[in-house]
C-alpha cells in the first residue's frame, strides 16, 4: 500500500479540508445507502455533524465527548432534540490523524457509512482534495497529571507526554487474536500508513444475534473481519497479523478526538473500547486541574524553557 502525502509533522495551525469531499457507502447497522459530505469550516468551528435528512428539529450535532449517547456497538452522538449520528469513530480517527480541527460533516441518514470497516477510505478521500491551513493557532489539550479510568479489567490512562501518543493492548480468548499490542504517535504519517486500513472485527455468533435485532444489516465480509469460534471467515485473511490491535488503536484515536481538540499526552488502553474511552474523557473533564487548553506553539515554548532551566 502506498504511503500518503499529507505531512502533519509541523502541525501548529488549525486546519480544515481544502474542498468538499463526497463519500458514498452503507450504514453498518441500518444497511441504508448514505451520502456523506465533508465541508470546509471556519476557525474554531470544531467537527460538527449535520443530519441533512432531518428538517423539523435541530440537525446539528457537535462531535464532543458529552454528546455521546451510546457506545455499545459503536460511538453514537446526539443532540437535545434526539437527533443522532452513529459509527462516527472511524471518520473521527481520520480527522484526528490528519490534524483537521474544523469541518462540517453532512449526511443523509443516521450513520456514517462503514466503507471497508477502516479509516482508509476517509483518509484517501480527504487526501484527494487536500488539507487547508487556517490563520489561527491549533488549540490542544495538554495533559498535566495522570488520569486513570478503570472498569472491571479494562483500563484507560492519560498521562503527560510531548506528543499525541497512543498505545493499546487487547487480550481475546480466541486463537486468531490472543494478546496483541500496538503503539504510535500522531506526529508523523504512522496512522495513515500503519493503522488506517485496519478493519473493524466481530464474531459470527454476535453478528447473527445483532441481525435478529435488526442491527448489523449492512455488515458483511466486505466491511469487517468476522471470526467464528475457531478461525477468520474472510477468504482474503488479515491485512496485518495484528490487525485487531491496530483497529482498537484506530478506534481510540477517533474516540479520544471527541475531547474537541487533539490531546497532547499519552493514551494507554488495556482491553479498552468505545465505552471506557468515553468514560476516560468524562474523568478528564471532571478534573480540570489535570489538563490545560493551550496551543502547540506555547507547548513547544514551555518545553524549551523547561530544558533551559533543567
Ligand atoms: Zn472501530
Amino acid at each position: 500500500m502506498r504511503d500518503l502525502d499529507i505531512n502533519i509533522q509541523n502541525l501548529v495551525l488549525q486546519q480544515t479540508v481544502a474542498d468538499h469531499v463526497e463519500i458514498h457507502g452503507t450504514g453498518l447497522h441500518s444497511g441504508a445507502e448514505t451520502i456523506l459530505r465533508i465541508h470546509p469550516a471556519k476557525i474554531d468551528n470544531g467537527i460538527v455533524f449535520v443530519r441533512k435528512d432531518v428538517s423539523d428539529r435541530n440537525n446539528l450535532i457537535p462531535a464532543l465527548w458529552d454528546r455521546v449517547v451510546d457506545t455499545q456497538l459503536c460511538t453514537v452522538i446526539g443532540n437535545k432534540d434526539g437527533v443522532t449520528v452513529g459509527t462516527i469513530e472511524h471518520i473521527m480517527a481520520a480527522l484526528n490523524a490528519l490534524g483537521i480541527s474544523n469541518a462540517m460533516i453532512e449526511l443523509d441518514g443516521p450513520e456514517v457509512p462503514i466503507m471497508d470497516g477502516s479509516s482508509r477510505p476517509f483518509i484517501e478521500a480527504i487526501e484527494r482534495v487536500g488539507v487547508q491551513t487556517q490563520d489561527a493557532p491549533l488549540k490542544v489539550i495538554k495533559i498535566l497529571e495522570d488520569i486513570v479510568y478503570e472498569e472491571d479489567d479494562k483500563v484507560v490512562r492519560l498521562t503527560p507526554a510531548d506528543t499525541a501518543a497512543f498505545a493499546i493492548t487487547i487480550d481475546f480468548a480466541h486463537q486468531s487474536i490472543g494478546r496483541q499490542s500496538y503503539a504510535l504517535t500522531l506526529d508523523d504519517n504512522a496512522f495513515s500508513n500503519e493503522i488506517s486500513d485496519a478493519r473493524t472485527f466481530g464474531f459470527a455468533h454476535e453478528v447473527n444475534y445483532l441481525r435478529s435485532l435488526g442491527l448489523c444489516l449492512g455488515g458483511s465480509l466486505e466491511n469487517a473481519v468476522v471470526l467464528d469460534e475457531n478461525k477468520i471467515l474472510n477468504p482474503e485473511g488479515l491485512r496485518h497479523q495484528d490487525e485487531f490491535a491496530r483497529h482498537k488503536l484506530l478506534d481510540a484515536v477517533g474516540d479520544i478526538f471527541l475531547a474537541g481538540h487533539r490531546i497532547i499526552g499519552a493514551y494507554e488502553g488495556y482491553k479498552a473500547g468505545h465505552a471506557v474511552n468515553n468514560k476516560a474523557l468524562h474523568a478528564l473533564f471532571a478534573n480540570p486541574e489535570k489538563w490545560t487548553l493551550t496551543t502547540i506553539t506555547q507547548t513547544a515554548a514551555a518545553a524549551k524553557t523547561a530544558l533551559a532551566t533543567a
